[in-house]
């Protein structure tokens, strides 16, 4: 049968670094769930849609596949370009307040997952959407730590913000994915919880390979 690994954390903990990285070693398939709530943030909002007005029928119609590491939503690529706004992710946040999105992507991300071995990226994982998974790692860091993981992510792109804008951001993504009523972002019980800050990504990555491997 197959095997999965729940990666959750707050942003900014190093988790998408370090599922792309596992799932490469491992030769698993890498699920990003967030980037399934940004696609899904966006077609909302693109219909017209807004978090307190999300019809029933319209969820219906959503289907998403995972087709050789590419997300499609009703056929089409989900594209990186559109998703990696700052806008899409506030989308994606604001969207993953309402129950039924919630229910809707969790069945997608179990039907997804029955396809083969996978390192599952989110902030759910462990909790609601696999609680059956074999290996089960919650990575933190300092605020501070987020905060300059982010800001460096950003300058990548090519986006420079004073790091007291992108703290207000963490700040404010923090808050909401934590105090929602509806798998708010926690450890699940028995997952491994990994202190990243003052940790290289190999460093974390070996780390996780030792836990998959006991
Ligand atoms: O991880 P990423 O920043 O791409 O996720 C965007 C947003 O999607 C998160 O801030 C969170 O509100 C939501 N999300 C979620 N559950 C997940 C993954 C993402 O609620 N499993």
């Amino acid at each position: 049968s197959n095997f999965l690994v729940a990666i959750d954390g707050p942003a900014g903990s190093g988790k998408s670094t370090i599922a792309k990285l596992l799932s490469e070693r491992l030769g698993f398939n890498h699920l990003d769930t967030g980037a399934m709530y940004r696609a899904i943030g966006v077609y909302l909002d693109s219909k017209g849609f807004t978090p307190d007005n999300v019809p029933d029928e319209e969820l219906e119609k959503i289907d998403m596949q995972y087709v050789n590491g590419e997300l499609y939503l009703n056929g089409e690529k989900v594209r990186e370009e559109v998703i990696r706004s700052a806008k899409a992710g506030q989308l994606a946040s604001s969207f993953a307040v309402v129950p039924k999105v919630r229910e809707k992507l969790t069945q997608l991300q179990r039907r997804i997952c029955e396809g083969g071995n996978f390192v599952v990226e989110g902030r759910d994982i462990g909790t609601v959407v696999l609680p059956h998974a074999q290996v089960k790692i919650f990575l933190t860091a300092s605020f501070d730590e987020r905060v300059k993981r982010r800001a460096e992510e950003l300058k990548s792109k090519g986006i420079e913000l004073p790091l007291e804008e992108v703290a207000r951001q963490i700040e404010e993504r923090d808050k909401r994915d934590s105090s929602r009523d509806l798998a708010p972002l926690k450890p699940a019980q028995d997952a491994i919880v990994i202190d990243t800050t003052a940790k290289s990504v190999e460093q974390v990555l070996e780390e996780v390979i030792e836990i998959i491997n006991r």
